[in-house]
């Protein structure tokens, strides 16, 4: 990857996913939603064909070619996701008292039946059991069923479109958490080299441990905490995982609403310990599909994620489907940017700070912070090749940006998930001032430290052995 002189940089710690959909598809919109902030790029795999996929990431590569900085892309598997089929003439009006059949045929629906492809879903249920369709946004009491349908009656909700999500809370569904499509999917992902994979509907860790096996280090993992279960095992998927999400739409389903907002601060607590990037994510904006301007309370849902301590907040629908798409990552971009701005966030992160595990390189990352704060240095740096010395300074949530250099375009492109980080692909050094050199060199040529300005560098000696940091170094930035 060639570099520019005049590299984009961040102003901003806390980074932002968007989902990439129709509204978003042109190669001028995923550059216009990178300049206005993005740092991860989310495919749903819940729709679109491999194709829409394959082209999206051609563009995000092209991009990434162009302004020389790596960008990371994230496949979201479908998972285990019980969803309607479509309708014949778009999206039908319902209201209490309608009546809708559901059943297994893949005819398009009408205003009196619509497909529900899951045979599992009527083996499970009853007379009396409510289903929850589009995030809870319409509620079908079950009046009777069979192995092949159920007669429903809508309790509330307005409209039932095309695809939306069912789900059936209380009722344990025997379903595996890669389906036969998030199989394929997921070969295809891996063939064109996403960075990230998101794995839905994670319930116990052996779904992870499962996962695992089957990337087999191709891409890193990102667990979706959306299941009651998931929240049960809650340590050990943090474990296993390279990567967190709140996801809150699925959560805010299968669980009450009151539940939702002490859960997210639990796992992003847990995730900072582990040094997991964790991603806030669904319904940040969402009044932003339609509207130019969000609603005061997703401003502060926002800006709440940001206080928690979150490494990213995620956008759907927003920068998917909506009319707004530019527009909702610039005012998530200034959100996150005022609170990272208040004195009491940073004595938020301090406060929450995690103690060091007893490794060397968790000493000198817990160092540097601190040289960095005392100093008041420009940014730390970190030469890395698995990324692991970069997320442990993460973890540190320190005030300045994290420039992390490594010779793997991969972990380059990875590490843009995680707090603070500014990752630059570069080769390897073999000497203290080839280290020292490299170091004030991109970071003055991206904007990250001024001449006169101090940088923290940590690295590791004998240089270009991974997995040993052991060196903290101050250097000043000079003009060149
Ligand atoms: P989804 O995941 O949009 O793929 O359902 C996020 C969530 O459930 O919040
Ligand atoms: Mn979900």
């Amino acid at each position: 990857m060639k570099r520019k002189g005049s590299s984009i940089r961040r102003f901003r710690l806390t980074k932002i996913v968007a989902t990439l959909g129709p509204a978003s598809n042109s190669p001028e919109m995923i550059r216009a939603l990178f300049e206005a902030g993005v740092d991860v790029f989310r495919f749903n795999f819940s729709h679109g064909s491999h194709a829409d996929h394959g082209e999206r990431l051609r563009f995000v590569r092209q991009l990434e070619e162009e302004e020389g900085r790596p960008i990371a892309v994230m496949a979201d598997l479908q998972g285990p996701k019980l969803r309607i089929g479509r309708f014949a003439d778009g999206p039908i009006k319902v209201g209490p008292g309608h009546r809708i059949r559901l059943d297994l045929s893949t005819e398009p629906g009408t205003e009196t039946r619509v497909g529900l492809p899951h045979p599992e879903i009527f083996a499970a249920i009853n007379a009396g059991t409510d289903l929850l369709v589009d995030d809870g946004r319409v509620r079908l009491r079950v009046e009777s069923c069979s192995a092949e349908h159920a007669d429903t009656v809508v309790v509330s909700g307005t409209k039932l479109s095309d695809r939306k999500g069912v789900n059936v809370p209380g009722v344990v569904l025997p379903l595996s958490p890669l389906t036969p499509k998030d199989r394929e999917d997921l070969a295809f992902a891996l063939d064109e080299g996403v960075d990230w994979v998101a794995l839905s509907f994670v319930q116990r860790p052996e779904d992870v441990a499962e996962a695992r096996r089957l990337i087999a280090g191709r891409a890193a993992l990102l667990s979706k905490l959306e299941k009651p279960s998931a929240i049960e095992h809650l340590e050990r998927i943090v474990e296993l995982s390279d990567g967190i999400m709140v996801a809150r739409g699925d959560l805010g389903v299968e669980m009450p609403a009151e539940d939702v907002p002490p859960i997210q601060k639990r796992i992003i607590r847990e995730a900072r310990i582990e040094g997991k990037p964790v991603i806030v994510a669904t319904q940040m904006l969402e009044s932003m599909v339609g509207a130019p301007a969000p609603t005061r309370a997703e401003a502060s849902d926002v800006a709440t994620a940001v206080y928690d301590g979150a490494d990213a907040v995620m956008l759907s629908a927003e920068t998917a489907a909506g009319e707004y798409p530019v527009e909702a990552v610039s005012m998530m971009d200034r959100i996150a940017r005022r609170v990272e701005h208040d004195p009491l966030y940073r004595t938020i992160m301090d406060a929450q700070h995690p103690n060091p595990e007893a490794t060397a390189a968790d000493a000198i990352t817990a160092a540097a912070h601190q040289v960095a704060d005392t100093i008041q240095a420009a940014a730390i740096v970190t030469y890395t090749t698995s990324g692991s010395t970069t997320l442990r300074a993460a973890r540190e949530r320190p005030a300045v940006p994290i420039l992390c250099l490594t010779s793997s375009i991969f972990t380059a492109r990875r590490l843009q998930l995680a707090f603070g980080v500014h990752a630059v692909n570069t080769s390897d050094v073999s000497n203290f001032s080839e280290m020292v050199q490299k170091a004030t060199r991109i970071a003055h040529d991206d904007g990250i430290a001024e001449d006169g300005q101090r940088l923290v560098i940590t690295a590791g000696v004998p240089f270009g052995t991974p997995g040993n940091t052991n060196i903290l170094r101050i250097a000043w930035v000079e003009a060149p």
